[in-house]
This record gives C-alpha cells, sequence and structure tokens, in this order.
C-alpha cells in the first residue's frame, strides 16, 4: 500500500482538517495515487515553535543519545528498504532496483552521521601566559530550514535531517510534493527511533510560499537546499537578508572528457550507466561528452550501442532499467533540448523523442557533433540525453569543461598519469572522478563551486553547515 500522507509537527502525523490537497501522480501511467495535505501558515507557525522549544534540550542531549537515533533509523531503514522504495518507483518512477539501492545506500548516510557526530571536536588554543585557558567549541546553530527535491527522494531528504540531527539542530523540512512518499517514511522512522517531539518536522505546500514563510522567520538559523540553480540563488539571497547561513546543493553540467589513451570501453560503459539512471535526473549526471577525436568514432559505436539496449518502461516492472520521467513537464523540455541541438546541425544518433502517450517516457538520446553554444551544452538537461562532440587538443577541452557557470563534477577517462593530473589540477568542480562515475558515498564530501552551490554534505564536513564556533578565553 502506498504511504498514507501526512504533515509531521511536533511529533504529531497530521492530515485533514479541512486543509489544502494536492494530487500525487504516477509518472508512469499519469493516475492519481493519493492526495498530500498542504500545511497552512498556523502549522509553518507550529513547526516553527516546536522546532525552537525542542532546540532547548535536543542541543545538549549526549552525542551517544542522537548517535543511537540515527543508527536506529538506519536499521528501520535496511528493514523497510523494500516498501520505501517501491512508493518511490510509484511516485518518482525511477526502476524499483534503483529506488530500493537509494534506500539502502541511505541506511548507510545514517551510519555515518551516527559515527561522526561523536566527534564533533572543539580545540584548545595554546595560550600566551600559562594562566589562560582559550578553546574553540562546536555549538549547534539551531532551527534549519530545509528544501529537498524530487530525483532522489529519500537521499535527498535524509542526508539534511542527519546532518542537522547529528549536529543537534532542529529541523524543519519541506519535501518534494510530486515525490512525498520517502519523507513521510523517514519521519516514522525518527518517531519510532525515539526522536524527541519537534526535532523534526516535516511540511508541505506551495514551494515559494511555504520557503518566504520559513526563511524569513527570525526562528530559522540555517537554509539547506537541495534544486536548481535558479531556485537555489533566490533562497540563498533571501537567507543573506536575513543573514543566515546556507548550504545550496544546486544543479551542474558534468563534463566528460575522453581522452585518445583511455580505455574507451569502459569510459562507454561506466559513463552509460550513469547517464541514463534515474533517467538523467541526477545533479552529477554526466552531461557534456567531449571525446578525443582518435577515439570518437568507437566511443560513440559503444555509447550508442549500450543506450541502445536500455529497456524502458514502468519502474515496477523487473525488466525495465530506464522508467520515466518524473513529470510531464520534464517532456517538452527534453524535445526543446533535442530540436535546438538538430536546427544547429548535431545529429541524433538515437532516440530524441517521447515513447507512448501514457506516462512520461522519453527515449534515451545520444546526439553527436553538439555544438558548443546549443541549449543541451549549455543548460541543464535533467534528462536521459547525451550530447558528444570531438576535441584535438585536452588543455582546449579542459577549457571548454570549465566554460560554463557550473562546477559540480566533472569526469575524465585516461591512461596517461600525465594527464590524469593536468585533468585533476585543471577541472574546475566540486568533485573530479578519474576513470569511473564516482558516487555519491557518505565518507565522501558532495557539494559544487561556482553556480553548483555552497558548502558539502557528507565526509568529515558535513556537520560544518550546522554548527557555529565560539571561541572561550578564561583567566585563572
Ligand atoms: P524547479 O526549479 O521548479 O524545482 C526544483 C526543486 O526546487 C523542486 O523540488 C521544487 O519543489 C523546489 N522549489 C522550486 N521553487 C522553490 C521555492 N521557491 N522554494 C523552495 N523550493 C522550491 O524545477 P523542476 O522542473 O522541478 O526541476 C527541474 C530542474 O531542477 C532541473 O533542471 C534541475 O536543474 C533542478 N533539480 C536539481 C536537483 C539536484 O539534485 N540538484 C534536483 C531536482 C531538480
Amino acid at each position: 500500500m502506498y504511504e498514507d500522507l501526512c504533515l509531521f509537527i511536533d511529533g504529531e502525523f497530521i492530515k485533514g482538517g479541512g486543509r489544502r490537497e494536492q494530487d500525487v501522480l504516477d509518472p508512469a501511467t499519469g493516475n492519481v495515487i493519493a492526495r498530500l495535505p498542504h500545511a497552512t501558515a498556523a502549522d509553518l507557525d507550529r513547526a516553527l515553535a516546536a522546532a525552537q522549544r525542542a532546540f532547548e534540550s535536543w542541543r545538549s542531549v549526549s552525542p551517544m543519545e542522537r548517535s543511537r537515533v540515527l543508527r536506529r533509523v538506519g536499521e528501520l531503514t535496511r528493514e523497510r528498504a523494500k516498501e520505501i522504495g517501491r512508493n518511490i518507483t510509484l511516485d518518482q518512477g525511477k526502476p524499483l532496483a534503483e529506488a530500493v539501492g537509494e534506500v539502502t545506500r541511505c541506511a548507510d548516510h545514517c551510519d555515518w552521521h551516527a559515527e561522526e557526530c561523536r566527534r564533533i571536536y572543539g580545540r584548545v588554543i595554546p595560550p600566551r601566559q600559562p594562566n589562560v585557558r582559550q578553546l574553540v567549541l562546536r555549538e549547534p546553530v539551531g532551527v534549519c530550514a530545509a528544501f529537498t527535491p524530487w530525483n532522489f527522494p529519500y537521499n535527498q531528504a535524509i542526508r539534511k535531517i542527519a546532518a542537522a540531527v547529528g549536529a543537534g539542530c532542529t529541523i524543519v523540512i519541506k519535501g518534494p510534493e510530486d515525490t512525498p512518499s520517502a519523507v513521510v517514511a523517514i519521519a516514522r522512522m525518527f518517531h519510532e527511533a525515539g526522536l524527541p517531539p519537534g526535532v523534526l518536522n516535516v511540511v508541505w505546500g506551495v514551494p515559494g510560499e511555504v520557503s518566504e514563510h520559513l526563511i524569513r522567520s527570525p526562528i530559522v538559523r540555517k537554509v539547506s537546499f537541495t534544486g536548481s540553480v535558479a531556485v537555489g540563488k533566490q533562497l540563498a539571497a533571501l537567507a543573506g537578508a536575513h543573514m543566515k547561513r546556507v548550504t545550496m546543493e544546486l544543479g551542474g553540467h558534468s563534463p566528460v572528457i575522453v581522452c585518445a589513451d583511455a580505455d574507451v570501453e569502459r569510459a562507454a560503459d561506466f559513463m552509460s550507466a550513469l547517464k541514463f539512471s534515474n533517467a538523467g535526473q541526477v545533479c552529477v549526471s554526466p552531461n557534456r561528452f567531449y571525446v578525443s577525436d582518435k577515439v570518437y568514432d568507437a566511443f560513440m559505436a559503444r555509447l550508442i550501442d549500450r543506450a541502445k539496449a536500455i529497456k524502458v518502461g514502468p519502474g515496477l516492472d523487473p525488466e525495465t532499467k530506464m522508467g520515466p520521467l518524473a513529470h510531464e513537464r520534464r517532456v517538452p523540455a527534453m524535445l526543446e533540448f533535442v530540436e535546438d541541438a538538430s536546427a544547429r546541425g548535431a545529429r541524433i544518433e538515437l532516440g530524441g523523442g517521447r515513447i507512448g502517450d501514457r506516462g512520461y517516457f522519453f527515449s534515451p538520446t545520444v546526439i553527436s557533433n553538439a555544438p558548443d553554444d546549443s541549449k543541451v551544452m549549455t543548460q541543464e538537461p535533467f534528462g536521459p540525453i547525451a550530447p558528444c562532440v570531438a576535441f584535438k587538443d585536452l588543455a582546449d577541452a579542459i577549457g571548454r569543461a570549465n566554460s560554463l557557470p557550473y562546477g559540480l563534477s566533472a569526469y575524465a577517462f585516461t591512461t596517461s598519469t600525465r594527464n590524469a593530473l593536468a585533468l585533476q589540477n585543471g577541472l574546475v568542480a566540486g568533485m573530479v572522478h578519474i576513470n569511473h562515475a564516482g558516487g555519491a558515498l557518505p565518507e565522501y564530501p558532495f557539494g559544487g563551486v561556482k553556480d553548483s552551490g555552497i558548502g558539502s554534505e557528507g565526509g568529515s564536513e558535513t556537520f560544518d553547515g550546522y554548527l557555529a564556533t565560539k571561541l572561550v578565553t578564561q583567566l585563572e
């Protein structure tokens, strides 16, 4: 049975009461599968007040207890991965194996935060006089407001919640209205794990209205958002006007550089697997392929073969390797990228169109000779489109890879240590992966530079955005 959708405020699961509701759709059919209640302004204020109250005690709860709660949520996540994954497939569309994989990997995020939160250390600064003590303390910043998107509904939410809860903060999160089941499931597990009321609150609504309400509130001390660059800039500007800390995990336009000396088959296999996973709706999806002219034909042939072999269908069908796009609005967005590239002289080697008229299916698409100024080479497609172009000189390829305002992730394939070094040093990105596809492991700091955002989630950096530094000096 699909998740029973509700708000979660001050430890209470709430629905009904005449609240406005919206439909939740199955993107494989377009059918309505549930109704999601929106928070009223009074609900938002109640969530803020609960988070503020809860902070007064949660900030001083032992890290051992915070760790216990997070570890328990990790256990529950593993136990319920199949059921939660199935609901993600229903509202988001990705194949069941991918959805269950997303949830299971999130149990590791819970474990990582459970371990790391016991190691939030301060430091002692050696004094200039023997009768002085100088300490640096790291304290939770307070109530956080978080906004998470629909592409990895479990992953994007748990990373923010685990970081806030582990650091001793409290949080009001607005999850993705199109794919709400995962965030409600997370709330249930934290509740069962014994998280005190008010530490985590889940609200839903019209995104712009909810974010404005929460960010303007003097109760909120930190804002964390994952989503598009345009919305991230708006929210960061609002947070800046109220001098609030931000973590911004925004879009990217990840380049892939395949050198003449690369293992071309490995490059095509790794990159096609990543490109078409979650139907390309991944912020670190490889989006621009710069391939040495010496291996261009071989790489293209293998990439096209791989893309051709992908079975597109409903996520619950065990044969399916790629599900539908998550919303109807993404279909015309994809068509626009393809039409623009074609009009500028690129060749559509594979796909390029919608599949059927029920559900939001789009073909795995490979484009060759994509001009550098085409839409698909400059704006994040966030879909299953792989545009490729040949290069002659590596330095030139690195320059073109760095030419956009984005800087999230970058990929490169080479067997030369000299090239690998040039790529590591030259690519301007928060994450550079050479000869493999990287990933979002809990021990990796995940984040971008330039327009792709501010701050990292995961890694030993994971609590940085949720802690304030306090200097204490004491004279005997
Ligand atoms: P969008 O910009 O309308 O929304 C992106 C996300 O931000 C959604 O989850 C939405 O609910 C939320 N959002 C929108 N306006 C908001 C506001 N004022 N306050 C708070 N949250 C708000 O775009 P879309 O059509 O939903 O998605 C397409 C684009 O979003 C993609 O091109 C991609 O760049 C970006 N995106 C990025 C990620 C990521 O992981 N970085 C995830 C999902 C979407």
